[in-house]
């Protein structure tokens, strides 16, 4: 009887495995997919052990770069199993350096399949205009221009007292309209828009849920 039981069970993972295997083999979306929900799974599963990240609660910062440096070790000895692809970016994000925002939950798997410029409050200084530029020239087609939900940035910006304590930040967000117009001003960035070969969207995260919102801009 268990004889039988392990023979059926034997079967059935075979006949799984097979049914799979041509699927997988016919459709690189599902596994992309698939791999998106093995990334996801990962996450849930960590997602209530920020106090034991790095356990930096009571780490001091040399125990801390002592725990990086494990991390990278452990990561690039899997990356040594499994050599690393060449992607093309099409898309490049500029999103606030706010950790609550995860990229990857966002749009996917964002760890070579798109550019993302990360500063606070999603400024866009001369410098990150630059990044942006180049990322269009190394064929990004969408660029998209994120603010979010709660942004700490933002509050410095309306607070009288922060506001000079961080005065560069404030200068830069006080200008945020203008300076991404002198972006879509930009010779190379101009004349791709007027190519069709580049759309810029604005979009405001929601940064409890990670939705995007639709940006009144
Ligand atoms: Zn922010």
């Amino acid at each position: 009887m268990i004889r039988t039981g392990w023979r059926w069970a034997t079967i059935c993972v075979l006949a799984a495995a097979a049914v799979a295997g041509v699927v997988l083999a016919l459709s690189p979306r599902l596994q992309f997919l698939l791999g998106g929900a093995f990334v996801n799974l990962g996450f849930r599963l960590q997602d209530h052990l920020h106090t034991y990240d790095l356990e930096h609660e009571h780490a001091t910062p040399e125990a801390i770069w002592q725990a990086l440096l494990r991390q990278n070790e452990m990561a690039a000895s899997v990356r040594d199993l499994f050599p690393r692809s060449t992607e093309h970016p099409v898309v490049a994000i500029l999103a606030c350096m706010d950790a609550r925002i995860d990229t990857a939950e966002l749009v996917g798997d964002t760890r070579r399949y798109y550019y993302i410029v990360r500063t606070a409050g999603s400024l866009l200084s001369p410098a990150e205009q630059e990044m942006l530029e180049l990322a269009v020239l190394n064929g990004v087609r969408v660029i998209v221009l994120t603010t979010h939900t709660d942004c700490a940035a933002e509050k410095v910006a309306a607070s009288p007292e922060k506001r000079a304590q961080f005065p560069e930040i404030v200068a830069l967000l006080d200008q945020r309209e203008k300076l991404i117009a002198e972006f879509k001003a930009r010779p190379i960035i101009r004349d791709a828009l007027a190519r069709g070969e580049l759309q810029i969207h604005r979009a405001r995260i929601d940064t409890a849920t990670d939705r995007v919102l639709a940006d009144e801009h």
